[in-house]
């Protein structure tokens, strides 16, 4: 099966032996995918300034950071937790930009005294950011350009309904603040949605900031944000990237000559760098035939990959042990006491309980996003990088489902 992406999206990983020596469910993530993902950004955006601030948020494993940190790619964080992490896989803290949306001002504190630069998202945090900094430490402003963008009405953010950022309408309010407090204000970041294909909603949502950017006289930056689209169907159209680059070079590079000076530019994509690298590998435990429908249970659910039920998002799912079966007609559903559907009239080469199948488009939001509800263990996860395939988180157990509670 062939994608109209770059990515070739059979496997080239053997599931069922990963099962076996792993266990299931399981996790996998190929370096390889992360790797060209990184280049294709890196080459499309070649004309440019350009900075990658991968949103780890996206997938959190140390082994994934760290092979970030090993290609040239900072951190995007949204919390002091990824802030630690990130360190704690090596990166410094002037390395990471924290966007944080409504945290208590002491997380930004934390972060900022260490180094990082933030993202500021309010207008109190605006300032407060002053009175407690002054000119002294740098900041970015997360603006909100009042465009709709994005693939599903929860992962749009850029809309003026959307909790995040600045109005660009309070412009005015802003810049009295950053008068007021003499406010270093060294770049402008907007994020506009997730699963954007097209070069326009970016040049859409860019155009504001570039508007607004002419009254801010000590820019270093222009942040894009993230939200490249995937392929999740075999027959998806995906983002161009090299022609969104060429687009975009073009758009932010008018845009610098006007403001006199060359810029960076940088983006946080985090389902760009990490979806199509990870599989979440399950095993059939029953097919039960209803009189209405066929459903294969798996030994997962929604306590490992929301995605389905959270935002209905599509993963493709490949039966690895049985692929040239006859075609049959399935409602994939998980294990948990919950109406957990990971697909619906669904065809797949017939399953039979045992077989292994693979759900793709896992690396970005599935591990991150998993819980141990129903009192169940998250899956381990392995890492096949270079010809080697590691764990890199080993699965939970019962004594961490116990850990956190007092037993008086
Ligand atoms: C989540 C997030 C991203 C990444 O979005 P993707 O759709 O995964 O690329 C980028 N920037 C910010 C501020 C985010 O919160």
């Amino acid at each position: 099966m062939q994608f109209t992406d770059t990515e070739t999206q059979t496997l080239d990983i053997d599931a069922a032996q990963l099962c076996q020596q792993y266990g299931s469910p399981l996790y996998v993530y190929q370096g390889s995918i992360i790797r060209r993902k990184v280049q294709a950004l890196q080459e499309a955006f070649s004309g440019v300034t350009m900075k990658i601030k991968y949103a780890c948020k996206a997938n959190t494993n140390l082994a994934v950071l760290r092979l970030m940190r090993e290609l040239g790619v900072e951190l995007d964080v949204v919390s002091p937790g990824e802030f630690e992490m990130g360190k704690y896989a090596g990166y410094a803290p002037e390395q990471m930009t924290f966007t944080p949306s409504g945290v208590p001002y002491e997380e930004v504190r934390t972060a900022v005294d260490e180094g990082a630069t933030v993202n500021v998202d309010s207008i109190s945090l605006l300032e407060w950011f002053g009175q407690t900094y002054g000119s002294s430490k740098p900041c970015l402003i997360r603006l909100k350009p009042n465009v709709t963008a994005g693939g599903h009405d929860k992962i749009m953010t850029a809309h003026p309904d959307s909790k995040f950022g600045i109005s660009v309408t309070l412009l005015d309010d802003i810049l009295a603040f950053v008068n007021k407090y003499s406010i270093n204000v060294i770049g402008l970041h907007q994020h506009t949605g997730s699963d954007i294909k097209e070069a326009e909603p970016f040049l859409k949502a860019a155009r504001v900031l570039f508007e607004a950017a002419m009254h801010f006289p000590n820019l270093q930056i222009i942040d894009l944000g993230g939200g490249f689209k995937v392929g999740y169907k075999p027959d998806d159209a995906v983002t161009d990237m090299q022609h969104l680059g060429a687009e975009i070079t073009e758009g932010f590079r008018a845009f610098c000559a006007r403001y006199g000076r060359e810029l960076q530019l940088w983006f946080e994509p985090g389902k760009y760098l990490v979806s199509e690298c990870g599989y979440l590998l399950t095993t059939a435990t029953v097919v039960k035939e209803d009189p209405a429908r066929t459903f294969v249970h798996v030994d997962s659910g929604l306590n490992h990959l929301i995605r389905p039920m959270m935002y209905g998002s599509y993963h493709h799912i490949l039966n690895t042990t049985n692929p040239d079966g006859p075609l049959k007609t399935y409602n994939v559903v998980g294990y948990i006491c919950e109406t957990d559907t990971f697909a619906t009239d669904r065809e797949l080469p017939e399953v039979r309980p045992g077989d292994v199948l693979a759900f793709l488009n896992a690396g970005a939001y599935g591990f991150t996003m998993s819980s141990n509800y129903n009192a169940r263990y998250r899956p381990a996860e392995v890492l096949v990088d270079q010809g080697e395939a590691r764990l890199v988180r080993r699965r939970e157990t019962l004594d961490d489902l116990l850990r956190t509670q007092i037993d008086l």
